[in-house]
C-alpha cells in the first residue's frame, strides 16, 4: 500500500518564487482585470503556442462553453455525446438549447460521425462533440455532416490542450473550440478557460459577450456575461507556458511506461496512442474489459484502498443525470457504446511527478488478484 495517497490528477505548479514578479507587477500597474497587460499577453502567448488565429480567455471553460454557444446564436436542438463531463451539456441548457444525445465510437470514445444524420430533425443548429482525453476527433467526418446539413461546428476541447494533427493545431477545427484552464488541466491558470476563433469579428463579438455585451463606455449590444479572466490567473498561464514542453515529456514518459508495464494483463485495454499525431498525454483511460477477473468498481476499490485514487471518467453518463434523462435520445437503447464504456472505464494517475516506482505498484494491482 502506497503510504502517501495518489491521485489521479495533481496540478502541475511553478516554483513559488516564479511566481512573485508576476505579482509585484499587478501590485505595482494596479491593473487586477478587464483585459489588462498579463490577459492580452496571454492570448498573444497562446495563439503562438497552440498555433491558432484568435483566442479569447475566460474566467472559466464553462462560461466559455455557454458564450461560444451565444456567440453563433446556436437555438433548438445541438447534437452532442454523452460521454463527457456535465458541463458540455449544461452549456446548452444554459442557453435554453435541446441537447441531442448521439453515440460514441468503440475506439476514440468520441462521438460516432456514422450515427449523427440519424439524429438530424428540422430543429437542429450545431454539433457540438468532444476531443475526449484529448484524442482528436474524426474531424473530416463531422466537418462533412456539418457542411452538408449546413449546421454550426464547436468542439468541447476542455482536454485537447496542444494536441495537434498532422497539419497542426487540433483547435483549429470547426466554428470554435473551447478550452478549459481548470486546475485538473494539463495546462492550468486555477481556474480559466478560452475560445480559439479563426477571425477577428468572431472574437470581437466573443469579448464584448464576456463583459456585459459593453461595446464602449455608452454602448451594450447584448446580455452578456461577466466571463472575464482576471490578471492572476492570466499571469500565472503565461507562467505555466515556460514550464509546459517540460510537463509534456513527462507526461508522455508516464504514459509509455504504464503502456509497457500494461502489456499482456488479460481484459485491461488501453485506449489507442497517438501515433503520428501529437499528443497530450491529459488522461490515461484503461477499460477493464468481461474478460478481467474482477469488474471496474472492484478494482477502483481496490485501488482506492491502497491510497490510490484512480477515476471512474465519464460514469455516470451525462445522459443519466436527472436533468437529461427524460429526453429521447438520453435512453441506454440509443447509446450502447457509452453506457458500455462507462461501465468499463478507469483513469490511472497521471501527471508529471508520478514515479516508475509509484506507477509500478499501481500496475502490480491490477496485474496481481
Ligand atoms: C473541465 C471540462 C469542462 C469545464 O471546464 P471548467 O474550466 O472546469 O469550467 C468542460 N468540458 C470538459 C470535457 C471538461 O473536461
Amino acid at each position: 500500500m502506497s503510504d502517501k495517497p495518489i491521485f489521479v490528477t495533481q496540478p502541475s505548479l511553478p516554483s513559488l518564487e516564479e511566481f512573485i514578479p508576476y505579482l509585484e507587477k499587478i501590485w505595482e500597474s494596479k491593473f487586477l482585470t478587464n483585459g489588462g497587460p498579463f490577459h492580452q499577453q496571454l492570448e498573444e502567448a497562446l495563439c503562438e503556442y497552440l498555433g491558432v488565429k484568435h483566442i479569447a480567455l475566460f474566467a472559466n471553460g464553462t462560461l466559455a462553453l455557454v458564450t461560444a454557444l451565444q456567440s453563433l446564436r446556436i437555438t433548438g436542438e445541438v447534437i452532442t455525446t454523452p460521454y463527457s463531463f456535465v458541463a458540455t451539456s449544461h452549456s446548452l441548457l444554459w442557453n435554453g438549447i435541446k441537447p441531442v444525445f448521439v453515440d460514441i465510437d468503440p475506439n476514440t470514445l468520441n462521438l460516432d460521425p456514422a450515427k449523427i444524420e440519424a439524429a438530424i430533425t428540422p430543429h437542429t443548429t450545431a454539433i457540438m462533440p468532444v476531443h475526449c482525453y484529448g484524442h482528436p476527433c474524426d474531424v473530416s467526418a463531422v466537418q462533412k455532416i456539418a457542411d452538408t446539413y449546413n449546421l454550426r461546428l464547436i468542439y468541447d476541447a476542455a482536454h485537447a490542450f496542444g494536441v495537434k494533427d498532422k497539419n497542426g493545431s487540433i483547435l483549429r477545427h470547426g466554428d470554435l473550440s473551447v478550452l478549459s484552464f481548470h486546475a485538473t488541466k494539463m495546462f492550468n491558470t486555477f481556474e480559466g478557460g478560452a475560445i480559439v476563433c479563426p477571425d477577428a469579428k468572431t472574437k470581437q463579438r466573443i469579448d464584448h459577450l464576456k463583459n456585459f455585451g459593453f461595446v464602449d463606455e455608452v454602448t451594450v449590444v447584448a446580455p452578456g456575461i461577466n466571463g472575464k479572466m482576471s490578471e492572476i490567473n492570466a499571469s500565472f498561464g503565461l507562467l505555466q507556458l515556460k514550464h509546459i514542453d517540460q510537463i509534456l515529456a513527462q507526461r508522455k514518459e508516464v504514459d509509455s511506461t504504464y503502456r509497457e508495464l500494461l502489456k499482456g494483463i488479460k481484459g485491461i485495454r488501453c485506449l489507442q496512442d497517438a501515433g503520428e499525431k501529437v499528443a497530450n498525454y491529459s488522461y490515461f483511460p484503461i477499460l477493464v474489459e468481461a474478460d478481467y477477473p474482477i469488474s471496474r468498481d472492484a478494482l477502483y476499490q481496490k485501488l482506492k484502498d491502497n491510497n490510490i485514487f484512480a477515476r471512474r471518467y465519464f460514469y455516470p453518463l451525462i445522459s443519466d443525470f436527472p436533468m437529461y434523462r427524460g429526453l429521447p435520445s438520453a435512453h441506454r437503447e440509443n447509446l450502447p457504446v457509452a453506457t458500455d464504456a462507462a461501465t468499463k472505464v478507469l483513469c490511472l494517475p497521471i501527471y508529471p511527478e508520478l514515479t516508475k516506482e509509484e506507477q509500478k505498484s499501481i500496475i502490480d494491482l491490477i496485474r496481481t488478484y
